[in-house]
């Protein structure tokens, strides 16, 4: 998969989309768009043409920059979340398991709601494209969605290969890990992890993509059976998986 591309374009502080690109095809595409002037910069400076413009979820810093994109690129090719009117471009609307050409590969499309009520992730082997719905060692807030519906988008993503780079929305790495440390006390991992991304920040760099096996490390929502976090969280033994998982998004939205 080496001819493809990806390329993090950071924006509105915190927000991130990708660019994609084949360099067999000359094909380009992107992944979500909350701005779009950081993005035809990015496309100038490579000297590429963008053709695709895939969005996870309809909040606004993902979405609010598609008009002056497709002014920009007036053919370009729209994809959004099967059943999500409150994206009014027309495009095509894509549902689980269906899959894009976007040059000589394909992207293939996983339904992940829980973060709001259609929330689409993207995914190439060995890349993966989350938006919202999973964080470097946090997920989503449930804006939409019930603890049984980010249980079940948790175990999806968890169950792609450890290697897999992971593509997140934002750069929430350091605060999610303050929180995790509150969960995990004894998780010698996250205050390891801490220390490398404080230093990637300090660069000016950021902690995307991070990876599936490195979220199984770190991150509480991947890890809500081991013992640590269900002594943490439950020490009574009274909740099941999707309870933990519920009562943990509670804790992370207090904290
Ligand atoms: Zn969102």
């Amino acid at each position: 998969m080496e001819h493809l591309i990806v390329k993090t374009v950071p924006y509105f502080g915190d927000n991130f989309c990708y660019l994609i690109h084949c360099n067999q095809t000359g094909t380009t595409s992107l992944i979500d768009c909350g701005e779009a002037a950081p993005v035809l910069k990015a496309l100038d400076q490579e000297g590429w043409t963008l053709h695709n413009l895939f969005i996870t979820h309809y909040h606004s810093d993902h979405s609010a920059g598609i008009p002056d994109l497709v002014a920009a690129f007036p053919e370009l090719n729209l994809f959004k979340p099967q059943g999500e009117e409150r994206l009014t471009f027309s495009g095509k609307e894509l549902q689980d398991g269906e899959e894009v050409a976007i040059g000589t590969c394909r992207l293939k499309v996983y339904s992940v709601v829980a973060h709001t009520k259609f929330c689409t992730a993207f995914y190439f082997p060995g890349h993966l494209f989350v938006g919202d719905a999973l964080f470097s060692a946090g997920c989503g807030r449930l804006f939409e969605g019930q603890p049984l519906e980010l249980a079940t988008t948790l175990k999806r993503l968890a169950g792609f290969p450890d290697e897999t780079k992971v593509y997140v929305g934002h750069e929430y790495t350091l605060a999610n890990l303050k929180f995790a440390q509150t969960v995990d006390p004894q998780n010698q991992a996250i205050s390891s992890y801490a220390r490398d991304v404080q230093v990637l920040r300090n660069q000016g760099k950021f902690s995307t993509p991070t990876s599936i096996a490195q979220e199984k490390k770190i991150n509480p929502f991947f890890r809500v059976d081991h013992p640590h976090l269900i002594k943490t969280l439950d020490p009574q033994g009274k909740l099941n998986h999707v309870g933990r998982v519920g009562l943990l998004r509670r804790k992370k939205d207090l904290f």
